[in-house]
């Protein structure tokens, strides 16, 4: 688990965005291979409690506002949280397709979820396929390389923070990043909540109760 990121395999500039100005590292993972993207803002190197988002790519949500996951309305969320608190890491992985699969195989199980019902987890076991095989190794390595000491980590999902521990990243907090319950996701939020073991209680609260994320901070 120690492998360092090459220095051939990084490179790092500024980019402006509609948020301002982040540090764009881009890097090819030692392990997976991939090329992944962190942006940060502000002063991370040696700092504890830096508030991070590890983000799974997701081309439909992200890319092209799809509302059937809150995918999109995450990213721009985890963007909006780092750059009011003018400091942070957004660790963007790709690979991560459909929690792994892929992209076909997750617009192939759109298919079941839409002809039969199938939820999120169901669909992707139907075709034979494991219900989330990420791997969150290149973002631990990257933190490492950032000099982050701990994090604060933008997530919903539990096994997110055991995963980044495992991999010796020191988790001070899991802050919530609860997108606002729609028709659209709904199905999908729900089989996150009771199916995967995601902390979603904005599917618990009267519409429009639950603001914009993230809303509260646990200490672990
Ligand atoms: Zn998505």
């Amino acid at each position: 688990m120690d492998e360092g990121i090459d220095q051939k395999d990084i490179a790092e500039a500024d980019l402006r965005t509609r948020r301002g100005v982040f540090r764009a590292v881009a890097f090819r993972d030692p392990v997976d291979g991939h090329e992944h993207m962190a942006l940060v803002r502000g002063e991370v190197r040696g700092r504890d409690d830096v508030l991070v988002r590890m983000h799974s790519e997701c081309m439909t949500g992200d890319i092209f506002g799809a509302t059937r996951c809150e995918c999109g309305d995450q990213l721009g969320a985890a963007l909006d949280a780092i750059a009011r608190e003018g400091a942070g890491a957004l660790v963007y992985l790709r690979g991560h397709e459909g929690r792994g699969i892929g992209l076909v195989a997750k617009v192939r199980t759109h298919i079941l979820q839409d002809d039969q019902g199938l939820d999120t987890v169901d669909s992707a076991t139907a075709i034979g396929l494991p219900v989330d095989v990420r791997d969150y190794g290149p973002a631990a390595r990257i933190l490492r390389h950032l000099g982050v000491r701990s994090v604060r980590l933008m997530s919903n999902n539990p096994v997110k923070v055991s995963a980044l521990e495992t991999y010796g990243v020191a988790v001070a907090a899991r802050v919530p990043l609860l997108v606002p319950v729609s028709a659209d996701n709904v199905r999908y939020l729900t089989a996150k909540r009771d199916r995967l073991g995601h902390d979603l209680p904005q599917l618990d609260a009267p519409a429009g109760a639950l603001g914009e994320a993230p809303c509260r901070e646990a200490r672990r």
